[in-house]
Parts: structure tokens; sequence; C-alpha cells
């Protein structure tokens, strides 16, 4: 058997056909047709009013953090168990980071201890649904309407995912979305906003896009960033959307099948299959080795390597990067589940390519490595 990736898109030949049907249009640049309508489609699907593409998922973060208005003096509440993404902006515009921990079942933010950490200075509550599985976006939704604080709903590990029926992404103030190569929906490199807000929008629209001055271009009230999608990128992202039931249908199917060959697998946690009825979507398929284990991570990845398995570490806690030192922001209070999952979890191949055969293969060489 070759060598089994931990990662591959899922590409046809009408997605190399979208993307060669706009370049044969002469559309390439965001100047592109393809682009609004990628948003208009996009953001209907999620049941949102507007939808701005961006660049990537860390660019819609970025815009989005600044559309709110985020800098010195604000707390933003966030999870340790995400991407630095969530963290840059906060960093840069000189705001001051609130970990919080999350769950031991979910892997996902503890609402508890968002709760806790509102504080005057509270100026958003970034939310990310973790690997596939819904965060309790509902209770941080009617906490941050009690203070009337915005909540910022990271989304790029859930497109078409739901909590109570609710698309994810139609919960936050505003959300951004990932089209990352390894994403659910993928356009090579590419984000979304999305937001009910016509203001948000429009100043997410301006920030995309250089801050031009409306009514004179090349002049600037404000600085923005060129995060533009190309049209190029949007027609693959058209093509892929029509067919994102699929997409999904197949990483849960997957995740199933991994989930049987798991059963009854001792010292690991497993995700969820289902977290208050939405059935995980398996952006990635994780196992955490309890605290103890007679391993860590690294040398049972290291092991699967040797047999010819990819893998991934998962998420390093943002509360003990080393970065945060630079900005002035040392020492932090132990978050101890999202230290155990950082230390303790890896993913397993389950890209589009992944057959029945290889996850068999994968399973039983996860077996026997965590054995020795
Ligand atoms: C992938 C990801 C991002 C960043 O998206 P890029 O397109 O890679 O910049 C942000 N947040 C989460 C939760 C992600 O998984």
């Amino acid at each position: 058997m070759d060598f089994i990736p931990v990662s591959t898109p899922s590409l046809t030949s009408e997605d190399a056909d979208a993307v060669a049907q706009a370049i044969r249009d002469g559309w390439i640049s965001a100047e592109g047709p393809q682009v609004k309508d990628f948003e208009a489609k996009f953001s209907q699907a999620v049941g949102v009013e507007h939808g701005i593409a961006v660049a990537n998922g860390t660019a819609a973060l970025d815009i989005a953090f600044e559309a709110l208005g985020i800098g010195k003096g604000d707390e933003v509440i966030l999870p340790s168990f995400t991407i630095i993404s969530c963290l840059s902006h906060v960093l840069r515009s000189g705001a001051t980071p609130v970990f919080v921990d999350a769950l031991e079942s979910t892997w996902n933010l503890d609402p508890q201890q968002v709760k806790d950490s509102i504080s005057p200075k509270t100026k958003a509550i970034v939310v990310v649904h973790i690997y596939g599985l819904p965060a309790d976006i509902d209770e941080i939704h009617v906490l941050a309407n009690e203070h009337g604080i915005p909540v910022i709903e990271d989304s790029a590990e859930a497109h078409g995912q739901h909590l109570d029926g609710k698309p994810l992404g139609s919960w936050g103030t505003v959300s951004t979305f990932s089209f990352y190569s390894n994403k659910l929906v993928t356009t090579g490199e590419g984000g979304m906003i999305l937001t009910n807000d016509e203001t948000v929008a429009e100043k997410c629209r301006t920030l995309r896009n250089l801050s031009f001055n409306p009514e004179r271009r090349f002049v600037h009230d404000s600085l923005g960033w060129n995060y533009r999608l190309t049209a190029m990128q949007a027609a693959l992202g058209l093509s892929q959307l029509a067919r994102i039931d699929s997409l999904l249908e197949h990483k849960r199917s997957i995740g199933r099948h991994y989930q049987e060959l798991f059963s009854e697998l001792d010292g690991v946690a497993l995700p969820l299959a289902s977290h208050r009825g939405s059935e995980n979507v398996y952006w990635v398929f994780g196992l955490v080795l309890e605290a103890g284990f007679h391993h860590d991570a690294r040398d049972i990845m290291a092991m699967l390597h040797e047999r010819g398995i990819g893998t991934r570490p998962f998420f390093f806690p943002l509360h003990q990067q080393p970065v945060l030192a630079g900005y002035g922001f040392g020492q932090q209070r132990s978050l101890p589940v999202a230290e155990w999952l950082g230390r303790q979890g890896f993913y397993l191949p389950n890209g589009a390519d992944s057959t029945p055969a290889e996850r068999e293969y994968v399973a039983a060489q996860v077996r026997e490595v965590l054995q020795k």
C-alpha cells in the first residue's frame, strides 16, 4: 500500500471545467461575476444576508475583528484550543486575549467559562466549532445578547453543519469560513465573512479592498488589506458548493467507519459521533491518548509514519503560545483540557480519496502501535 496522506481534497472534472471556464471567459481577478455569485449562493445556503469573499479564513477573521472595532484596552474571550488565526489580530490590535478551556467531551469551548470571563471590557466572544462538531453557540448567543457583546463565529471546520436545525455560521454577529484545500468545501485558498449587519458588511467589503474611498479611488480614510478572492477560486467554490451534501456525507461515512473500527479501544478518547442531535461531520477524525498513557502522541505518530500512515497533531493551546510573551501576555493560568488535547491528540487520514481498505489498515496499525 502506498503512503496514506492525512488529507486529500475532493476535486472533480466539473471543478476543473468550472475553473477553466472562468479563464476562458477572461475572468481571473476579483472583478469576475463568479465572486458575487459565490457570495450570494454561500450566504443563502447558510441563511445569512451578506457574504464577503476573502483570500483565506485568517483574512476573514482579521477583517471581522477590525470591522467590529476591536483594539487597545478591549478584551476578547476566545477558546485556547483553536488555530492561531483566532488570536493574531487580537494581539496585533493591542487587545487582550482571555482564554477559556475546552470541554472534555466535545473539545469545544466551555460556555460556563465564557460566562465567568465576561467583564465590562469584553468587546467580542470568539466561538469555534472544532473538527466538525457544533459548539454550544446557542448558550453563548443568549449570554452575548444579554451583555450586548458581538460574537465572531469561526465555522471554518463546520460547513453545512447545524445546531438545533439552525446552520452554523448563522448564529454569530459575524461568522467566518475557510476554503483551504483540506476544508470541507475548498477553493484552494479562500474564505468568507457572513453577517446580517449591513454596516459591518460594508466595513468588511471596504477593508478587503485596501479601503479605497468610494468617491475617489486611491484616497484612503483608513487602512485595509488586499484580501480579495479571485474569480477562478470563486468558480471552484461554486462547483464545490453545488455538491456540498455529497461532500459532507462522504466525510460522515468515513467518520462512522472509523467509529466502528475503533469501538472498544482502551486508553484513547474518540470524537463524539454527535452532539445534541447533530451528527459530527468529521472535518478530521482525531484520537486523544488518555493522560498518563504509556506513549505520547508524538511517538505514536512517528510509529504510524513508519507504517506508511500520515497523521497531524492537534492544535497547540493558544494560552501557551510562545508569541504571547512578546505582546506582554506571559504566563497564563492552566487550561487542562486544552493542554491535554494539544499534547495527546492527533488525527488520521480521512481525505476524499480515503478507501475502506485503507481505513481498515490504519485502524489495525493504530491498535498495534498502541499496544507497544
Ligand atoms: C483553517 C482554519 C482557519 C484559517 O483558515 P485559512 O484559510 O487557512 O487561513 C481559521 N479558523 C479555523 C478554526 C480553521 O480551522
